[in-house]
């Protein structure tokens, strides 16, 4: 018998040693490692959701350069949404977003622990898939969240993380053309205020 376990615990990963594997989230559950057929809800690299909506303004990050790694993100405040961030694993995921003064652009975001709170706390870092030629603080950023690329992951270098995240706005960029993802461009979401 093989045991894949998932905590209900965020960050307890180590207790479960006699686990053949250990897994934030069924969303990272790979049958085909264990010989069992994979699930088919995978497309081109991406896993569908059902659709969640996020809305708030742009506020200051933790000012760790992204911007100079050519990877800004616009920090949304995620106050309201906690239990919602909590309900979703640590990872990779694309939206679509609108800027009501600007327009609908595709997006890619982790999801990851803010170690300045609590294991409850999550935050989340949108990169807006567009060259803007200004910084966008204060304005209300819309998200439709519609798909799931990867889990959270540790990377040696800052060079292969930065190489990871590229990857990662390749599979984002391709996936919302796709009519699946493309559809939720017109999200009336994306546009009121
Ligand atoms: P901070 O730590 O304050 O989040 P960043 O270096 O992550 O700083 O830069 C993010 C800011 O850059 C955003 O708040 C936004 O105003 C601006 N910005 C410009 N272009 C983009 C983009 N394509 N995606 C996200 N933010 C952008
Ligand atoms: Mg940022």
């Amino acid at each position: 018998m093989e045991v894949v376990a998932v905590p209900s615990l965020p960050k307890q990963l180590h207790l479960y040693t006699a686990a053949d594997e250990v897994i934030n989230s069924l969303l990272d559950l790979r049958l085909e490692k264990w010989g069992l057929p994979p699930f088919e809800d995978w497309v081109e690299g991406t896993l569908p959701l059902d659709p969640w909506y996020i809305v708030g303004p742009v506020v200051k990050g933790f000012g760790r350069d992204s911007k100079v790694l050519g990877i800004p993100t616009a920090n949304l405040s995620t106050k309201g949404y906690s239990d919602l961030l909590s309900e979703h694993p640590a990872g990779v995921y694309f939206d679509w977003a609108g800027l009501s003064a600007r327009g609908v652009f595709k997006m890619v975001m982790s999801i990851g622990w803010n170690p300045y709170f609590n294991n409850k706390e999550k935050t989340i870092e949108p990169w807006l898939l567009h060259d803007f030629n200004e910084d966008f603080y204060g304005e209300e950023l819309r998200l439709v969240i519609v798909g799931y690329i990867r889990p959270e992951a540790n990377f040696p270098s800052l060079e292969s993380l930065v190489a990871k995240i590229h990857e990662d706005r390749r599979v984002a960029e391709r996936a919302l053309d796709l009519p699946l993802y493309s559809s939720f461009k017109n999200d009336s979401y994306l546009r009121s205020s």
